[in-house]
Formats: structure tokens, sequence, C-alpha cells
């Protein structure tokens, strides 16, 4: 109790502050006091960037500071900011209807934006899952593996196989299957469920991509996995081709190609989280087309409403479907999930829009002048001492620093170079909208060689 007391008087110094006061010019002091930020310290908060508008490639400071976005607020703004094709479906979606229950009512823009996904997914995803975020959509993935068991009378497949250095949320489910050391099993191990990781492949560039797949070193551990486990497992997890949140690291579709094998040779199913890859981020709509090979249960998500509000979708095909309601117990079998917002109208009409908008632009072409710029501009870090590794693909750039990143350091310098740059660990990465010139680029990547030269002279 004192002690709560102490810390209450030490950090609330605006105890007692109502909002009509901070309704003035304080209101940057008082989120900071009150607000907190993800993976961030409440008590010793780090300097916040407070941000207007956003307009195009650019974020537009309340100091009158101008940035260019080089992050894509986490991979969702692919058209970039105050989109007039999204605004314009956002207000006639409002004018009819922001939300309503999806229990036992539906409406036209999930028909709409359902019909959408499953064109330009692969073949065989059939049926669409609404959920509100990406980690939501991994634990509504997860159920339909472990149900699809269940009511066939296989209760015992109820674990998942992933490889090391996944990221697939923050939820629990999610976490699970999180990278279990760069994840947040330590703080979290007496509530996670225990399931399998196999060593992941090794990291490569495109230029190694078909040396490097063809190796059956790379996949012997996953094997192994799954043969010996294939009585308890329900599903493989894995985000195809690029690893995003745990470590930014590409490998070959050659792996996905054999997991897929493996997968059916052991009637385990196949979740691919396309969550951070889909809508043409790699360079192709979903990252799978690399490979060639079509997932049991896909997850989408970040790009899907273009970065305008939070949603997700799980999609799969018609055997999965089938097999959830095949109802071994007699129960009458239904996916038990059902969020509060799912099939959001407002956030429907805004992705079905998002998606209409990706598939009129010439989007291959201009992520593939991104690919070649990055490769090009970036290329000039590998000599640096400091720097471990450069690596692109698609509109994907990142430079991996041999020590991690002092953020107190570098979020400032990034700033002042005129960029929006999120570092996290040893990684320096780009992730800009699809609609950035090669100029604004120019500026991104200048500003990745300026700090990447500088922490490579620091000791
Ligand atoms: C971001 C991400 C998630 C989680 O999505 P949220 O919307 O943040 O819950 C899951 N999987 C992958 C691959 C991601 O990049």
């Amino acid at each position: 109790m004192w002690c709560w007391s102490v810390l209450c008087l030490s950090w609330y110094p605006g105890e007692g502050m109502t909002l009509q006061q901070i309704a003035g010019d304080d209101w940057q002091d008082f989120e900071r006091k009150h607000v907190w930020h993800p993976y961030a310290s409440m008590v010793s908060p780090a300097p916040m960037f407070a941000v207007q508008r956003a307009e195009g490639v650019r974020l537009f400071l309340e100091d009158g500071r101008v940035l260019i976005d080089g992050m894509s607020s986490w991979w969702c703004a692919i058209h970039g900011y105050n989109v007039p094709e999204l605004n314009a479906a956002a207000t006639a979606q409002m004018q009819k209807m922001s939300h309503v229950m999806f229990g036992g009512l539906t409406h036209e823009p999930a028909a709409r934006l359902a019909a959408r996904l499953l064109e330009i997914a692969p073949d065989c995803m059939q049926h669409v899952f609404f959920a509100d975020s990406g980690s939501v959509s991994v634990e509504v993935a997860i159920k339909m593996a472990l149900q699809f068991w269940q009511a066939q009378g296989c209760e015992q497949k109820s674990r998942l196989l992933t490889i090391r250095h996944g990221y697939h949320g923050d939820t629990f489910g999610a976490m699970g299957v999180c990278d279990p050391v760069s994840g947040m099993h330590h703080l979290f191990a007496r509530m996670l469920p225990e399931h399998l990781f196999a060593d992941a492949p090794t990291a490569c560039t495109d230029a190694d991509w078909d040396t490097k797949g063809g190796d059956e070193a790379q996949i012997a551990d996953f094997r192994d996995k799954i043969e010996t486990h294939r009585g308890e497992l329900a599903a493989v997890i894995l985000e195809p081709i690029v690893q995003g949140a745990g470590g930014m690291r590409f490998y070959a579709p050659e792996f996905l190609r054999r997991v897929r094998t493996l997968c059916d040779a052991n009637d385990v199913l196949l979740i691919l989280d396309e969550i951070a890859t889909g809508f043409g981020r790699t360079g192709r709509m979903f990252a799978c087309e690399f490979a060639g090979i079509e997932p049991d249960i896909m997850c989408v998500g970040k790009a899907l409403t273009g970065g305008y509000m939070t949603m997700a979708a799980v999609l799969t095909t018609a055997r999965v479907v089938q097999g959830v309601h095949a109802d071994a117990n007699g129960e009458g079998a239904v996916l038990m999930h059902g969020p509060t917002f799912m099939a959001n109208p407002l956030a429907c009409a805004v992705a079905l829009a998002s998606i209409n908008l990706l598939l009129a632009s010439p989007w291959q072409q201009r992520v593939a002048e991104i690919e070649a710029q990055l490769k090009r501009e970036l290329e000039p870090c590998r000599a640096l001492p400091g720097v471990s590794d450069v690596r692109v693909l698609g509109a994907i750039g990142v430079v991996e620093m041999c020590e991690p990143v002092d953020m107190a350091l570098v979020q400032p310098m990034f700033v002042e170079l005129g960029v929006w740059l999120r570092p996290f660990g040893k990684l320096i990465y780009t992730m800009p909208p699809f609609i950035v010139d090669s100029k604004e680029l120019r500026v991104i990547t200048n500003a990745m060689n300026e700090v990447a030269s500088v922490l490579s002279k620091s000791p």
C-alpha cells in the first residue's frame, strides 16, 4: 500500500487534473504521463513525436516538422495517407451505417470484400472469417485447426509446429507460436501451451535462394519433428518467405514447398500467416506464390484496409470447413468464435476500396522499382564495419547491424534527417508505402546509410 501511494505521487504529478484542464495545450504532457505505448515503459516514457496529420507519404508533426514515412505505419499504409478513394469509401459507408452486429445480420460490404479476397487469394481458398486484428485472426486460425481434428474424433491432434524466429502476434495463442527467445515466452511460460519449434531455414538474399533452398539439411529438423509428432500435431504455422517482427529474415521458396509436402504426408494442416506479407509487399500478391503452394488456412491483416482501421481475415478451404463441421461427437459443431466488431462494415468498405485501388495500380511494377532502388542504395551499407547484412525483397529493405541499435540515440537522428523509421533489435529497415517516389525513397535510404555509418563509428 505504502509503495503504491509513493509511486502514485511520484509519477502522477497531474493528480486532480480535470478533463477540462487537459483540453488545452497540455495534452501531450498528459498523454506522456497517462497513456501507454507499445512495448514501452509507462514509468519512464521515451520522447514521443506527435503527429497532427498525414498525407501521401508524409507525416506532419505538431511542431511543424515533416517526415517521409518509411514504415507504412507498421506495414499497413500501402497507399500512403489521406487517400481520396479510401476517404470516399469510408464516408459513403458511414452515411449508411458504421457498424451492425454480424450475429444474425449481414451486409453487402462483407459479401463484396469476401468475394474480392477469395478472387485474389490462392485458388483453394473458399471461405472467409473476418476478425478484428492480426493476432485475433491467428487465434481463429488455430481454433479452426483444433476444431477440425476434434470434430473428427482426433482430440490428441492439438499441438502446433512452427519454426524459430517467427512472429504471429501478442495474444496468448499467437504468443505460443512466436519465437521462444525473441518472443515473450520467458514472461508467460506458465500460461503458454507447449508447441514445437523447428530450426528456421537460413536467412538468405534472393541471390542465393535457389542454392540454399535445395539443401536437405535446411529441412532436416522440421522433417524430424513433424514425423515424430504427427499424431499430436493439428497444424504447422509459418510466415511464408518473410519472417517479419521475429527478425526480418527471408528464406527460400523451396523450404516452403517441402513444408507443404511434409504436412500432406503427415496429416497436418498448414496455416500461412500472410499478415505482413500480403497485398503485394514482397512483389507477389501473397508470398506463398513464390513457392507455388497453397495453405489450408491463411491469415491476412495489416495492409488489408490500407492502414485505415483494424481488420483481419482468416481464409480457408472447403475441406477445412467440412472438417470443422464433421461433428463426430454429435454436438452440432460450429466454429467457436465471434468478435463484437466482426466484419465491421466501415472496415469492410475501406478494405474493398483499398484492394480495388491496389489492383487498379501498376503495383507489381512499383514494388519492383522500389526493390531495385533499395538494392542499389542500401548496398553501400554492406561495407560499413558495424553492418552484418543488407537484404532486400520487394518493398522491404533491411540493414542488419552487428549490435542492437540504441533507440534513444537513433530515433531523433532519423527525425532530424526528415524520415520516420523505427528500428528494432539490430535491424534498421524500411517498408515504405508503395506510392513513395524515387526522390522520397532516396531520402529514406540516405538516412539509413547515414545512421548505419554513425553507428559503425560509435564504440
Ligand atoms: C503484425 C503481425 C501479426 C499481428 O497482427 P496485429 O494486428 O498486430 O494483432 C501477426 N502475424 C504477423 C506475421 C504480423 O506481422
